[in-house]
């Protein structure tokens, strides 16, 4: 997972199609927040998060707010609902495999991205 080294958005676009990457020597994939615009080739790579989670929400959603990573989750904190939904829908969301590492009775958690 990229992140933005300006805003720290993930939601990131790679610009670089990955076969012509392989194919020329020393061309280095392009990065694009979608966030904040901000484009470059050094996007670092970010393998956990710490977030919030607020669940009981009108819809599922990730704010960056002040540096802070909080999702909103429609399903209810009990029977482990909000934290089957809350990787449902990032994993969906980022395209990879996604894990609570802790917090998984907490609203604060770490999550781990497990890419392919
Ligand atoms: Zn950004």
């Amino acid at each position: 997972m990229n992140i933005c080294p300006k805003c720290k958005s993930l939601e990131v676009k790679c610009l670089t199609n990955l076969d012509y990457k392989v194919v020329a020597f020393g061309i280095s994939a392009v990065f694009k927040c979608l966030n904040c615009n901000f484009q470059g080739e050094i996007f670092p790579e970010v393998k956990s998060l710490n977030i919030k989670v607020r669940p009981n929400s009108k819809k599922n959603d990730l704010i960056l707010k002040d540096g802070n990573y909080i999702v909103n989750i429609k399903a209810p904190p009990e029977d482990n609902k909000a934290n089957l939904e809350l990787i449902k829908f990032l994993s969906k969301k980022f395209n990879t495999k996604v894990r609570i590492k802790s917090g998984l009775t907490s609203k604060n958690k770490i999550i781990y991205f497990d890419q392919a």
